[in-house]
């Protein structure tokens, strides 16, 4: 089956995409439509592809019949599915959007909400953000390269776009390239193959700035490592700013040459931390408020206590919420909450367990494990007992009766009372709030 030409499929998609938009709205359509891309038009299949299995079954339930009505023009398309034959097809398979070949030009794929007026920041991420920023608004690369790690979903790519963003609106005749490390080695072995290693050298060799994310994915592949090092030195010498990003610092790259790694770590190396309670609150706060449906603040906290893993992953826990409290029509509170995102909670629960908290606070006020899941009521046993089941209540997502059982078969009024009275202590004594302040520290990751 024929594919049809990028040019082409940029097109198809521009004018399908302000179709739907007239017809859904800028908001539902900057929530949903605009995170999906166009990967091919083969005959009758149109081939779609949304970031997660989330967003593409959701684009599917809420806009199939718009989407099929609105692409007759562009042609037979039937039906709108993961794995349809006939007509539209959704697929989750770009982790970030990307148009697969779309020719290298200047600045391209680019996420227009990864800007910095959109990105929050808090102690996690400000060297990060500062380095980038300073980056995007010098005119000599004040750090070449620059160099962005942290873990998954913690802002790289994000930042990255900014960068590239500010640079378009600032001088737009710059030629700015960014590219994730896998499509840079694609790119490379099919010039191999096909014999044009030059086009593809003269392709980085006359950008203004070049941008790799995700360069760990470099590691172990010995002949793209060495065309990265040439095209990198070239770079640099010729006073072009290079940014990477990569889930490891330089020196901890895995199958990436000891010459390579140096000469990554020549510029500026900075990390993004794992989020703090703060930055996770202040990030939904943000992001709730572009949505039509209001989150209660209490809500808000829940999540940013309970969903600490990465902020794509809280992203995704605050929108499957406001698409659930869309459709149901039921209003959000922590019950709610709960129940629409138990696999999410779940596997967040994973970091922090009662046990983890009994043996925490047993430590912090040198109570017994035995005395905490006792009946003794002295005082300062009681006191730590109260603590860690409220600090179970805040931290984990058992209820209030396995709270109360893992506490040596106590009853779930036990625990309320527990909550209640370490809440009432916390407002009265500031010491206590203090305690708990550094004992809640101690789980944040
Ligand atoms: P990474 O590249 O590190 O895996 P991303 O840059 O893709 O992570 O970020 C994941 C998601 O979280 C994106 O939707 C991004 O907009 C969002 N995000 C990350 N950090 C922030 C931040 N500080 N403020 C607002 N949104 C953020
Ligand atoms: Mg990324």
């Amino acid at each position: 089956m024929q594919s049809t030409t990028s040019e082409k499929l940029k097109q198809v998609w521009n004018g399908l995409a302000e179709d739907i938009k007239s017809e859904v709205g800028e908001a539902e359509f900057s929530a949903w439509i605009s995170r999906i891309c166009i990967i091919d038009i083969e005959g009758d299949v149109l081939k779609l592809s949304a970031p997660t299995n989330f967003i593409r079954d959701e684009v599917i339930s809420r806009f199939s019949n718009t989407v099929i009505k609105l692409s007759k023009p562009y042609g037979k398309f039937h039906g709108f599915s993961r794995v349809s034959v006939n007509g539209i097809v959704l697929l989750d398979t770009c982790k970030e959007r990307s148009n697969e070949d779309l020719p290298l030009k200047g600045i391209f794929i680019l996420d227009r909400k990864f800007t910095f007026k959109n990105f929050i920041v808090g102690k996690p991420n400000e060297f990060a953000y500062a380095a980038a920023l300073r980056v995007a608004e010098s005119d000599t690369s004040p750090f070449n390269p620059l160099f962005l790690y942290g873990g998954v979903g913690l802002g790289k790519t994000h930042l990255m776009h900014a960068i590239a963003w500010h640079i378009k609106d600032t001088h737009p005749n710059k030629k700015v390239i960014y590219i994730s490390a896998e499509k840079f080695m694609y790119l490379f072995i099919k010039s191999l193959r096909s014999k044009d290693a030059m086009s593809f050298k003269e392709m980085f060799r006359n950008v203004d700035v070049l941008m790799i994310d995700d360069v760990q994915f470099i590691g172990g592949k010995d002949t793209t490592q060495e065309e990265f090092f040439h095209t990198f030195n070239d770079l640099v010498d010729n006073n072009k700013q290079i940014i990477l990003s990569a889930d490891k610092s330089p020196s901890n790259l895995d199958g990436v040459g000891d010459r390579l790694k140096s000469r990554l770590s020549w510029g500026l190396v900075a990390d993004i931390h794992p989020t703090n309670y703060e930055l996770r609150l202040g990030i939904l706060q943000s992001k709730s408020k572009r949505h039509r449906i209001k989150v209660p603040e209490k809500v808000l906290e829940f999540l940013a206590v309970k969903i600490t893993s990465n902020i794509r992953e809280l992203e995704g826990a605050l929108n499957r919420i406001v698409a659930h409290a869309t459709l149901v029509g039921r209003d959000i509170n922590i019950d709610v909450a709960q129940e629409v995102l138990s696999d999410i909670l779940r596997a967040n629960e994973r970091y922090i367990t009662i046990e983890l908290i009994q043996r925490k606070v047993c430590e912090f006020y040198s109570v017994k494990l035995s005395d905490l899941n006792s009946s003794k009521r002295q005082k300062s046993i009681a006191m730590a007992r109260q603590v860690a089941m409220y600090l179970s209540k805040k931290f984990t997502t058992k209820s209030l009766p396995d709270i109360g059982r893992s506490f040596g078969g106590k009853d779930h009024s036990t625990v309320i009372h527990a909550v209640k009275r370490v809440k009432e202590n916390m407002e009265k004594d500031g010491g206590f709030m203090t305690d708990l302040e550094i004992l809640s520290k101690s789980f944040e990751k």
